[in-house]
């Protein structure tokens, strides 16, 4: 094996250096535990807020772990797309959040609404100081429907419906359960989104459904992408292209929706090629993908880059400034696709950097940017994408994941939320790296 060059050596080569200036700036309070002060705080308790308490307390002890989440539910949101095409209840996606704090961790129900890192101090909404020695912040993403004119009022009509929020998912199984002949209309917007394939995964359910209830002739069905691709990895865009083709699916790129008229039934698209140019379509159903931007808290902090997301290194996910702090999932930079599989692999590459800076150590174990999107492509087959940095298929099992594949849907549907609530909220689930390994003789 000489001359193989493994990921960890990569880092020291060219990191160590970069990382000992930056670690020898962290001033630690050293078992200074009171009620307003934590050795590690956990901002945000959702996929990967929970998981990283979970593996920290490991380390430090739950007492000295704080999580900080306004929301009392916990939601599972990978489950929404078969929510919203009627294969699941909304309320199986649920849990409260007292049930997935990690036992003895403190739960601090507020939202943070300012970062003080000079001073390793949070403040909450409540006007509340919370100071730490190593901060981990897994704030999510926002929504924005209210950026697509005469949207918010539009959800109070039927017709109209968006698997990407609690309040409205079931909004789309109504209109899809109520579709009677017309355009079925699918939107993706022009910003970065959480699980890029959802937005046409519920194109792919909504056709499987109209045919099994006799209605496809009636329906006209479009996916409006502001992106210049089906899906950004060609070994899966090209998949999805042959699926397009034979299902009659019409995909219109580079279309951005701008505003709804609900009086009307009608989608306006700006054309994102031809500045100026608009484009309107009547919809009998209207799923949309809303636009989406970091957490306003973030945003002209002194911890986000220049587009407001948490600025972090893509390989050991510490902060580029701030060496006490850490960052996973939708809020970071990282740029691969935001999803929670995502968010497990980062889980046990930051387990093991913050493990290393806690012992004064440099970060040894590097994140690929691994994610993955199980594209659903009807009411029993999956395609599984998985992928890395450089959008090479880095796929699990040793069959070709582009296929579709009814196991595959029985994975997404049923072992991956057992796999989200048992493993990676618990601490344990990392990512199916290990796996991957083996499932290929140790090639891969
Ligand atoms: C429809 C849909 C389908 C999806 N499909 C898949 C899929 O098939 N596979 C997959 O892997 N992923 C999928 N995802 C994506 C996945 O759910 C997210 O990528 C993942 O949950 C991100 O985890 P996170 O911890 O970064 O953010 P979240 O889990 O969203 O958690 C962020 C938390 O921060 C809290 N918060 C926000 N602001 C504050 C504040 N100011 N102070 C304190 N707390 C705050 C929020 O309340 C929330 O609990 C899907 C998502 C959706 C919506």
């Amino acid at each position: 094996m000489a001359g193989i060059i493994r990921p960890h050596m990569l880092l020291s080569k060219h990191y160590a250096r970069a990382f000992s200036a930056l670690n020898s700036q962290i001033h630690t309070s050293c078992g200074l535990a009171s009620k307003d002060h934590y050795k590690v705080l956990v901002l945000g308790g959702g996929s990967g807020g929970i998981a990283m308490a979970a593996r920290i307390k490991r380390k430090v002890g739950a007492e000295n772990v704080a999580i900080v989440e306004p929301s009392e539910m916990h939601y599972y949101q990978p489950i929404w797309t078969l929510v919203g095409a009627g294969a699941k209840s909304v309320a199986s996606s649920g849990r409260p959040t007292a049930s997935v704090i990690p036992s003895g961790v403190k739960w601090v129900k507020s939202k943070v609404a300012e970062f003080d890192p000079e001073n390793n101090t949070v403040r909450t909404d409540s006007g509340k100081k919370i100071s730490y020695d190593y901060l981990i912040v897994a704030l999510g993403l926002e929504l924005h429907y209210e950026k697509i004119k005469g949207l918010t009022e539009g959800f109070k009509h039927p017709k109209i419906g968006s698997n990407y929020s609690l309040q409205t998912v079931e909004k789309t199984w109504d209109a899809l359960k109520n579709f009677k002949e017309g355009n079925a209309l699918f939107t993706f917007p022009n910003t970065p989104v959480k699980c890029a394939g959802a937005p046409q995964k519920i194109m792919y359910l909504s056709d499987a459904f109209l045919r099994k209830t006799g209605k496809r002739s009636k329906a006209n069905i479009f996916f409006n992408t502001s992106l210049p691709v089906l899906f950004g990895v060609k070994k899966y865009a090209d998949a999805l292209w042959e699926i397009v083709k034979k299902r009659d699916l019409n995909v219109n790129l580079r279309q951005n929706l701008i505003e709804v008229r609900v009086d009307e039934q009608e989608a306006v698209f700006e054309n994102l090629d031809k500045p100026g140019e608009t484009n309107v379509i009547k919809y009998e159903m209207l799923h949309v993908t809303p636009p989406m931007g970091p957490p306003a808290v973030l945003k002209g902090s002194s911890l986000d880059d220049a587009a407001g997301w948490l600025d972090i290194h893509k390989h050991t996910l510490q902060h580029k400034k701030y060496a006490n702090v850490f960052g996973i999932g939708d809020c970071t930079n990282l740029p691969t696709s935001k999803t929670a599989a995502a968010v497990a692999a980062q889980s046990s590459v930051l387990d093991r950097t913050v493990s290393r800076i806690l012992k004064k150590q440099t970060p040894d174990k590097m994140y690929d940017g691994y994610t993955s999107c199980p594209l659903v492509t009807s009411y029993n087959t999956v395609i599984l994408a998985e992928f890395d940095y450089d959008g090479q298929p880095l796929e699990t099992f040793p069959v070709d994941q582009s296929k579709e594949s009814r196991i595959m849907y029985h994975m997404k549907a049923d072992v991956m939320p057992h796999l989200y609530w048992h493993g990676l909220l618990k601490g344990v689930w990392g990512g199916p790296g290990p796996y991957r390994t083996m499932m290929h003789l140790g090639m891969k």
